[in-house]
């Protein structure tokens, strides 16, 4: 196996964020349920895309880019957090955003010209039709004389997903020195690269431990994240391939990606209140709230080994759009 350290890095995060055993609600579920605090890891306002950016744009500056085009929603946290890291390692963002959600400045969009980005908001559905855009603007500014990467959504490529093999491996050393083995690995799904990550990282560095992907959207993550992990475990050249059913998908899509679920919401008050963490009602409320009752249910979390919940940011959704 290649060490993930021979692959190009760029520091852009404060690693290794806190993991901590959750008091309140371990005592609720009568389960160790402990917290992988992504959401704080120091740029911006923290989140998993930080972790794929430092392989993504390390990879772009090896290439000699100036120019960084990505793609989301109109509220993308991915998209906000390129538009930070590119901005602090002196390359240009430019983000082709889809004219769906909440398009007023507020939250994300108010982040991504705080950061310097170029939007555009785009009216379309298909990420293909995007990435056409983006592939027609990169070439016209590399006849200009420009050099550019572009980023797919979510950044989930093999290159970024080998951000959570690594984070895997933190999480890992964080739970063996506090003497917990971990049993169940659970975060929200976008675009799958987070969960894909968590499982090769899992197979690597946590043989045994379960990883459960919330869907929050209808993207075929059966396929995906498969895909993904094949992909990832190539470029470590670590002999893993992507096994269909070796992972969890459970779904908390509610009304639609984006739209904030109202059963959700005492579950977002009750982390605010006991533990004073913010989850946002696009990702991580609905994960959280999903792993909640499926801990309510008692039998889905198999053994006795702890439940990990891995936070992946998103709290600017918190000043875009109100709680369903
Ligand atoms: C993008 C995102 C996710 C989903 O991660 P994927 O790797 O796209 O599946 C989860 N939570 C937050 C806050 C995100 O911004």
């Amino acid at each position: 196996m290649r060490n993930i350290s021979d692959l190009p890095r760029v520091t852009l995060g404060l690693y290794p964020t806190p993991f901590y055993r959750l008091e309140s609600v371990s005592a609720r579920y009568g389960r160790d349920v402990y917290i992988k605090r992504d959401d704080l890891c120091g740029t911006a306002l923290g989140g998993n895309k930080v972790r794929k950016l430092e392989f993504l744009l390390a990879q772009a500056q090896a290439d000699g880019c100036d120019t960084v085009f990505t793609t989301g929603g109109a509220q993308s946290n991915h998209a906000a957090l390129t538009a930070a890291c590119a901005a602090r390692l002196g390359m240009k963002a430019v983000l082709l955003l889809k004219r769906r959600g909440v398009t007023e400045r507020k939250g994300n969009l108010v982040l991504d010209e705080l950061f310097g980005a170029q939007v555009e908001l785009i009216d379309t559905d298909s990420y293909d039709e995007i990435d056409a855009e983006m592939r027609r603007r990169a070439a016209e500014l590399e006849q200009a004389g420009h050099k550019c990467c572009l980023i797919p959504v979510g950044g989930s490529v093999p290159l970024g997903c080998v951000g959570y093999v690594n984070g895997v491996r933190e999480f890992t050393v964080q739970a063996m020195a506090a003497g917990v083995r971990i049993g169940h690995i659970v975060s929200a799904a976008g675009s799958g690269g987070t969960t894909a990550g968590l499982l090769l990282g899992a197979r690597l560095f946590l043989p045994g431990a379960k990883v459960t992907g919330v869907a929050v959207c209808d993207d075929p993550f059966e396929r995906i994240v498969p895909e993904l992990v094949s992909g990832a475990a190539e470029l470590l050249q670590c002999g893993e391939t992507g096994r269909p059913g070796d992972f969890e998908m459970v779904e908390n899509i509610g009304a639609g990606y984006a739209v904030p679920n109202p059963e959700d919401t005492p579950y977002i008050q009750s982390l605010a209140r006991e533990e004073g963490i913010l989850l946002d009602p696009v990702y991580t409320g609905k994960a959280y709230a999903a792993m909640c009752r499926l801990l309510e249910r008692g039998e889905y979390f198999s053994g006795e080994d702890a439940v990990v919940f891995v936070h992946t940011g998103g709290a600017a959704a918190l000043f875009a759009m109100d709680l369903g």
